[in-house]
């Protein structure tokens, strides 16, 4: 099964358990739009190479299409069409009034210079002019791509269009209309409604110990987080490996070995695990914070823990669900735990069209009670009907999704 097979899996599971009709379920497992050009850029070398540059526009009933752009050698049709798919689940679990999209270049930024890289940008951006736009589809970062490229985007937009339009895209410079608090978004979103479960099962946070998997930007800020709320960090791992230590890790010493040696798993502060053994280590909250696929058939029923947050889109994969559900084991969904991101992108969006700017305090202040929200919603549904938090996510996300959607007669 491809991703986005996945996803049309997931889909009509939970369109059965609401009763979407056939012709709502097939609306719903095809994107409205696939926009796909190609894109020249000037190598250094004098060279002219061509690139394909797509962007999917898979839902915009609730609002704009919102969805990060990839720059990766082997960017997939099918994983591009789930992530659009999933971003519309993420913004109508969360309540926000955006739509799913997704888009990208294959090409492999790390064989093109900076020079060559901003090309790249700023083609994709002369490319989808027409199609983008902040009442339109709000493009991001995602793999690969960062604010420096999305400021490239916005300066090429807003050149091609003849007009300022700060909001056209998300995940900008702070000098450039970026929102405060965006880098520890997506890892303060999952806090949150990690925090509410914890409360809601009666435990205490300085008895759960956590393993973190991927120590990038979720990673790294949720460990921190988690820290210095009181958990204690146990393992951690990066690309090269991870690291076990029962009596507890320092987040930022992690991150100083990461930084200087190259990987956490480095700085002799425990034992050395693989990637593999950090999912089914010994401790209380897992976080698979790096790649999809992580949890499957093979080692779900090895999981320890009895909490998984899902920061990384799609680690477990579909067949690993039931097993976990065997053994109790709460599992946060991504569409749930990691949209803090996508709400302080969405943040950032209403900064830029007010023209007026808010402190750190002020998007955590917001943020907060959305997630919180979000997830005693999802956890009512999941109690009432007898469903996973995950498909108590899809439901209430779908049932916000259609509902706009038979509105607007569709
Ligand atoms: P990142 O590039 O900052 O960090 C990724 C981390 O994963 C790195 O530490 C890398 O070494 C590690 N990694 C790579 N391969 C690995 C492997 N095989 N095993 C273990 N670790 C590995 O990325 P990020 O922004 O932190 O994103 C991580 C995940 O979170 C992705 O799935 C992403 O889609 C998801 N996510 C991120 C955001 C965000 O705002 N950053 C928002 C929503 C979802």
């Amino acid at each position: 099964m491809n991703s986005f097979e996945r996803y049309v899996k997931t889909l009509k599971e939970a369109a059965k358990k609401i009763g979407l009709d056939d012709a709502m379920i097939a609306k719903l497992s095809e994107p409205n739009n696939i926009i796909e050009k190609t894109i020249d850029i000037n190598k250094d070398d004098g060279s002219v190479v061509s690139f394909e540059a797509y962007r999917v526009q898979f839902n915009n009933a609730r609002g704009p299409y919102k969805g990060g752009i990839r720059f990766h050698p082997e960017a997939d049709i099918h994983d591009v069409k789930a992530l659009a798919a999933l971003m519309a689940i993420k913004c109508a679990v969360v309540g926000i009034p955006l739509g799913g999209g997704k888009g990208g270049v294959k090409c492999n930024p790390k064989e093109l210079s900076e020079k060559e890289i901003e090309q790249v940008a700023r083609s994709w951006a002369r490319a989808m002019a027409n199609d983008i736009g902040v009442d339109q589809d709000i493009p991001a970062p995602d793999v690969y791509t960062n604010p420096q490229i999305m400021a490239y985007m916005l300066d090429e937009y807003e050149k091609t269009v003849g007009r300022s339009e700060p909001g056209m895209i998300t995940g900008k410079p702070i000098a450039l209309g970026g929102s405060q608090g965006r880098d520890a978004a997506t890892a303060q979103g999952g806090v949150y409604v990690l925090q509410s479960l914890v409360k809601k099962l009666g435990k205490n946070p300085s008895d759960l110990r956590v393993a973190v998997q991927g120590y990038g930007n979720a990673g790294y800020h949720a460990a921190r987080l988690l820290h210095a709320a009181g958990y204690k960090i146990v393992a951690a791992s990066d690309s090269k490996g991870g690291v076990y230590n029962p009596e507890g890790l320092d987040p930022e010493v992690l991150s100083q070995t990461k930084k200087e040696q190259g990987s956490v798993s480095q700085g002799n502060l425990g034992d050395t695990i693989s990637n593999e053994d950090l999912l089914t280590c010994e401790c209380d909250i897992l976080i698979p914070a790096a790649l999809d696929n992580q949890l499957r058939e093979d080692n779900a029923s090895n999981v320890k823990a009895s909490i998984i947050l899902e920061l990384a889109n799609g680690p477990t994969a579909p067949e690993a669900d039931p097993i976990l559900r065997e053994k109790n084991i709460h599992v946060l969904p991504d569409v749930l735990a990691n949209a803090g991101g996508v709400t302080v992108s969405y943040f950032e969006w209403v900064q830029n069209r007010q023209q007026f700017y808010w402190t750190q305090e002020d998007v955590l202040s917001k943020l907060q009670p959305i997630m919180e929200k979000s997830f005693e919603a999802v956890f009512e549904t999941s109690q009432n009907k007898s469903l996973t938090l995950r498909e108590a996510a899809f439901i209430t996300a779908l049932s916000r999704i259609v509902e706009v959607m038979q509105l607007r007669g569709l």
